[in-house]
């Protein structure tokens, strides 16, 4: 962040740069080119870079006193904590008239404009429900090679679409944030919930330039405007942590995802209906075995006297909406993050020995639709297949298609639920990409050792001989002697060996004496495989996000408005308009 004090002309050369512009300077909240939802409320801020009178600050929406357009109570911090400048804050306030906004801000630093967007939605609801199904850093590559492995081609033609492609309406979606174009899963979900694009690590808030996390001026998350307007039920579902980034986007505001311990905290505020995951650690107290707590609070025993049925396994889960479905449901099936599903069901490695029975992802859907449909007023369910993402950033792509195709499963459960339940949209979609890309295919039974010439391109790469006797939809071995060759673009140094990792998930690089990451060695002497070099900063440990976009498909009530090319934080406004949440 820019703590230099400005003259007032270059803060104005500065401010006439485009949101592209790397530089942050003074800064009005809602950012410039905001486009968002009459009704939902926001924080408004604006930070100066001085320290300014208030009466030399004038700030008018419109061209007229801003007070009277955003009704609230004025906060004026003379001077920030970290930043030398004066700010005024506004909190919880909202726009109730769709149009064109312009904010302009004068003061001796000079001038500084945000132009907003607001639209409304259609009075009335078409969709009764709303479910989102997003498996975290979904790629094309990713949809590819889960397309091969569960479905098959012949004589070049698939054999099946995926059930994620099995849908009427597409689009290329945009996930850059306000701070850079490579966006994380915190932002990239924000953009989804909110409305609002935020920063890397924001959830639910605008980074401001304080550094406290919990601060920042915030906007309305999708689940709290639900609660504020109708009477609709909420789900949350998860592999990862379920404080992780994606499902704490639903509930949360922080400039910094790692707050997990209050974002259950955040979680319990919501309290959504279902709430099935990962990461018990931060549920349970201090002292207890796998806490990470840092206080006395047990939001386990807190949610069961709230009325919730707790469990922790599949068993449990399956049982508890055998007959007549609880109304309160919460699911924490690990301490971590949950295993992927070949570690489940074939190759048991990881933490499966430890955590025998965690439910597929189909069971933890099939009973949060059977909690969230007793609702009259209908429901909104956020599921996240957040192990496509944790697999690829280590380049375990077979891992991760796995996880890929167990997440199509719930496409295709979610499919037959928009069958009968016609006045469901059902948004399909990743958050962020990844660079993997299928090239072509590995043959063991290749002459020689050296894997590398093993590597089949063009007419040398012919077919895998993945096998689905039983017909789940997954291969009965991921791992057979003509595979895929899938290879991430952007990488740290690490060892290729042209294999899968049966026992636990792959790790590229680990640090060196000079705190810099180097292909780890574990990996060094296997048979016919080879070093590569990175091409990413010595400091990262793993493959990155990438800027490319991602595809959403739809079908259901609005879902016509998915289409061409999109900016993130629109699948927020398609919803909305869906359940008529703009008034
Ligand atoms: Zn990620």
């Amino acid at each position: 962040m820019n703590k230099h004090i400005l003259s007032a002309a270059a803060a104005a050369v500065l401010l006439s740069f485009s949101a592209a512009s790397a530089v942050q300077a003074a800064q009005i909240y809602p950012v410039d080119q905001a486009r968002f939802m009459t009704n939902a409320r926001f924080d408004f801020k604006v930070e100066l870079d001085t320290v300014v009178d208030r009466k030399n600050i004038q700030v008018q929406i419109n061209g007229q006193d801003y007070k009277k357009v955003l009704k609230g109570d004025e906060i004026y911090v003379a001077e920030e904590i970290d930043a030398k400048g004066s700010a005024i804050i506004l909190r919880d306030v909202e726009i109730k008239k769709p149009g064109k906004y312009t904010v302009t801000v004068k003061s001796p630093e000079g001038e500084l404009r945000a132009n907003w967007d607001i639209y409304t939605t259609p009075k009335k609801a078409v969709a009764k429900n709303v479910i989102i199904l997003l498996a975290d850093g979904l790629s094309v590559g990713h949809r590819t090679a889960a397309r091969i492995l569960s479905k098959g081609v012949t004589n070049g033609m698939y054999n099946a679409p995926l059930a994620m492609d099995d849908m009427p309406h597409m689009a290329l979606l945009g996930t850059s944030s306000v701070d850079t174009i490579a966006a994380d899963s915190a932002n990239t979900a924000s953009a989804y919930m909110t409305g609002h694009k935020s920063s890397v690590n924001a959830l639910g808030v605008y980074a401001d330039r304080t550094k406290a996390s919990q601060d920042d001026p915030r906007q309305e998350t999708i689940a709290e405007i639900l609660r504020r307007k109708t009477g609709k039920a909420i789900g949350v579902v998860s592999d990862a942590e379920i404080e992780d980034a994606t499902p704490a986007s639903v509930v949360s505001h922080t400039r910094r995802r790692a707050d997990k311990a209050d974002i259950v905290g955040m979680f319990w505020d919501v309290r959504p209906d279902v709430i099935l995951g990962g990461g018990s650690a931060y549920f349970l107290p201090q002292g207890v075995p796998g806490s990470k707590r840092k206080d006395q609070t047990n939001y386990i025993e807190m949610f069961k006297n709230d009325g919730y049925q707790f469990v922790t396994d599949r068993t449990e889960l399956n049982d508890a909406v055998k007959g007549k479905a609880p109304q309160k449901l919460l699911g924490l099936f690990h301490t971590g993050n949950m295993d992927g599903w070949i570690d489940r069901h074939q190759w048991k490695g990881n933490t499966v020995k430890k955590f025998p029975n965690q439910p597929d992802f189909t069971d933890s859907f099939n009973a949060a639709v059977k909690v969230l449909e007793q609702n009259k007023n209908g429901f909104f369910l956020m599921l996240e297949a957040g192990l496509v993402d944790k697999f690829s950033h280590p380049l375990d792509w077979t891992r991760s298609v796995g996880d890929t195709i167990a997440f199509d499963k719930v496409v295709e459960l979610a499919q037959k639920y928009v069958d009968k339940h016609p006045d469901t949209l059902l948004i399909v979609t990743g958050d962020h990409t990844h660079s993997i890309s299928v090239a072509g295919t590995v043959d063991d039974n290749k002459p020689g050792k050296d894997m590398r010439e093993k590597v089949g391109v063009y007419a040398e790469a012919g077919y895998p001989n993945y096998e689905d006797k039983d017909k789940d939809g997954f291969p009965d071995n991921f791992a057979p002697s003509k595979r895929l060759a899938v290879f991430f673009g952007a990488h740290p140094d690490y060892y290729e060996t042209y294999r899968p990792y049966p026992d636990k998930t792959f790790n590229p690089a680990v640090k060196n004496e000079k705190g810099e990451y180097v292909a780890d060695d574990t990996y060094k002497n296997v048979e016919g495989g080879h070093f590569v070099e990175g091409n990413l900063p010595r400091n990262e440990s793993q493959g990155v996000h990438t800027v490319d976009d991602l595809v959403v498909t739809a079908r259901g009530p609005r879902s016509e408005e998915i289409k061409g090319f999109m900016n993130s934080t629109e699948i927020f406004r398609v919803m909305a308009e869906a359940m008529a949440l703009g008034h």
